[in-house]
């Protein structure tokens, strides 16, 4: 099994080589600003696991920190987009509050998330 997975990645797994060859710098630039809202959603994930996990107090200026950094690569990742912040938070308060395609019809309640029908038909995750 293990072997099966190893092969299958070394089949599959494009290779870094081509990546490299076909990257333009616009997939450098997308690619860097991802790369930085993840890394810097990690940090803040870190931040309120101090909290969390470690009972220790909320650092609120560092989490102002973290959530600076990630508007810095959101708004980076946005102009390479060539889309604005305006447009995302029209889709996303459409998506969560109105709209016949809105994802929940009466606003949001746990009930609803819970029974969402996109969601319904979901595995559970290991
Ligand atoms: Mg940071």
């Amino acid at each position: 099994m293990i072997k099966h997975h190893s092969d299958m990645v070394r089949r599959l797994a494009k290779d870094g080589d081509l990546i490299a060859q076909q990257l333009t710098g616009h997939d450098a630039h997308l690619l860097h600003m991802v790369v930085g809202v993840s890394g810097e959603a990690g940090e803040l994930l870190d931040a309120v696991k101090k909290v969390v996990i470690y009972r220790k107090p909320l650092d609120i200026v560092n989490v102002i920190e973290e959530l600076g950094d990630l508007e810095f690569y959101m708004e980076g990742l946005r102009q390479g987009l060539g889309i604005t912040r305006e447009q995302c938070l029209a889709a996303n308060i459409g998506k969560l509050e109105g709209g016949k395609n809105a994802r929940y019809k009466d606003g949001y309640s746990d009930k609803a998330a819970q029974e969402r029908a996109d969601k319904a038909a979901e595995e559970p995750t290991p």
